[in-house]
């Protein structure tokens, strides 16, 4: 899962306010943003594969460190450390990043193909596959996302013009941007090339929402 993940980032914002959502657009992704790094120095395994399901063009062989569950738990109760008794020092802060961190693997169960280890990679392995039907994908991160949108723009309140409809159009992108990524064409081989662009969607959509974020309240 792409840019549903971020459905959590602003449905938690509603739960805790005095967590920064730009923050929480990075728990989300945490455990993706270890990936593509794992993936270049040889941790942990993807195969670019074309039309591997109807939504992606790769398998993922290997990565029990970033995408089993147990290591989803441990990387939450590090944000969780983190955040409880370093960064910001609020527990309730703490376990919504916590809670944010691992809603990666709860979503990405949905529609990775077993893949998802639940310990190592000898484990057995989970995934529903709905990534088997592109049109299904799409069509369940769209309705996260926009629920999300909704619940979010009820509990905070435009402080700008721009903060009335500046979300909006926000997530309006984010749905053009997973058009591209769930029915457009393989875009190479290069892992590098898939790890840059991944990393720099993910940094650049926080940027967004640290921004965005300052114009409601
Ligand atoms: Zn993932």
């Amino acid at each position: 899962m792409f840019v549903g993940h971020y459905a959590t980032a602003l449905a938690l914002k509603k739960f805790e306010r005095r967590a920064s959502l730009g923050v929480l657009f990075l728990a989300v992704q945490f455990v993706d943003i270890l990936f593509f790094p794992f993936v270049l120095l040889g941790i942990e395994r993807i195969k670019i594969i074309e039309n591997f399901t109807q939504a992606t063009h790769f398998e993922l062989e290997y990565m029990p460190y970033t995408h089993s569950l147990a290591g989803s738990l441990f990387w939450a109760g590090v944000a969780y450390a983190l955040f409880r008794w370093v960064i910001v020092k609020q527990q309730r802060v703490a376990l919504v990043v916590a809670l944010a961190v691992f809603s990666h693997w709860i979503l990405d169960l949905l529609v990775h193909t077993p893949d998802l280890p639940i310990w190592s990679d000898t484990s057995p392995k989970l995934g529903f596959g709905l990534w088997n039907n592109a049109v299904a994908t799409y069509l369940l991160e769209a309705a996260l996302l926009v629920a999300a949108l909704w619940l979010y723009l009820r509990s905070t309140k435009a402080t700008s013009r721009a903060g009335k409809y500046a979300m909006g159009l926000f997530i309006v992108f984010l749905l053009l941007v997973n058009i591209v990524n769930i029915f457009g064409p393989l875009q190479g081989d290069s892992k590098l090339a898939l790890a840059i662009s991944a990393l720099s969607a993910y940094f650049a959509f926080a940027a967004a929402a640290f921004w965005l974020e300052r114009k409601r309240s």
